[in-house]
């Protein structure tokens, strides 16, 4: 099963996405997480993304592609992937659409994730990260144990540079911009599913475990 998760930054497709790839074992793909563990890691790759991320823009398409089909020539894609955060705009889009053409594959599904700006800025206000693990918390829906500590590893837990609330203001018109008109082209495709994000997050992915069966 391939699946493309689509949403604002903060929705919690990230979170759905997940719960997904868990009970239908196929890898969860986030390009964010890839950046942000070569970030951690100095590599090149992160570095030129740093610049970007860290304002609130996204990383130009030819990084992110090279990047993504770089994955998924991995061997645990043999069966499908969850996608988190890719693609983000049109031309990544058919980008994707193109190198699974050329395998005769297609994606199943393209799940939106439907949240109202003013709650968006409210959740990311709120979440926070562990950068060691890449554990993701909310102060108030997702409380680590330990205020301020990752509860699998132990490392302090940070508000992302990229959900301070100035960035994260610029991440939601990046979206309307460059990432919204994705709905309507998975919509001419036939595959698009749209779920209330806005619900607690198991009746979401309730919503999600009907569609996808
Ligand atoms: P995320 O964790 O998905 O919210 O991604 C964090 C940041 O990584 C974004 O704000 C972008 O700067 C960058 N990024 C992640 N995925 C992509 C993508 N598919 N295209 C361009 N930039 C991306």
């Amino acid at each position: 099963m391939k699946i493309v998760m689509l949403g604002a930054p903060g929705a919690g497709k990230g979170t759905q996405a997940k719960r997904i790839a868990e009970k239908y074992s196929i890898p969860h793909i986030s390009t964010g997480d890839i950046f942000r563990a070569n970030i951690k890691n100095n590599t090149e790759l992160g570095l030129k993304a740093k610049s970007y991320m860290d304002q609130g823009m996204l990383v130009p398409d030819e990084l992110t592609l090279d990047l993504i089909m770089d994955r998924f020539k991995d061997e645990d894609c043999k069966n499908g992937y969850v996608l988190d955060g890719f693609p983000r705009t049109i031309p990544q889009a058919e980008a994707l659409t193109k190198a699974l053409q050329e395998k005769n594959d297609k994606l199943d599904y393209a799940i939106n994730v439907e949240v109202k700006d003013e709650e968006i800025i409210t959740r990311m206000s709120g979440r926070r990260a562990c950068l060691s693990c890449g554990g993701t918390y909310h102060i108030v829906n997702i409380p680590p144990k330990v205020e301020g500590i990752c509860d699998k590893c132990g490392a302090e837990l940070v508000q992302r540079a990229d959900d301070k609330p100035e960035t994260v203001k610029k991440r939601l018109e990046v979206y309307h911009e460059l990432t919204q008109p994705l709905i309507e082209y998975y919509d001419n495709e036939g595959i698009l599913k749209e779920v209330n994000g806005s619900l607690p997050m198991d009746e979401t992915f309730g919503i999600i475990v009907s569609i996808l069966g």
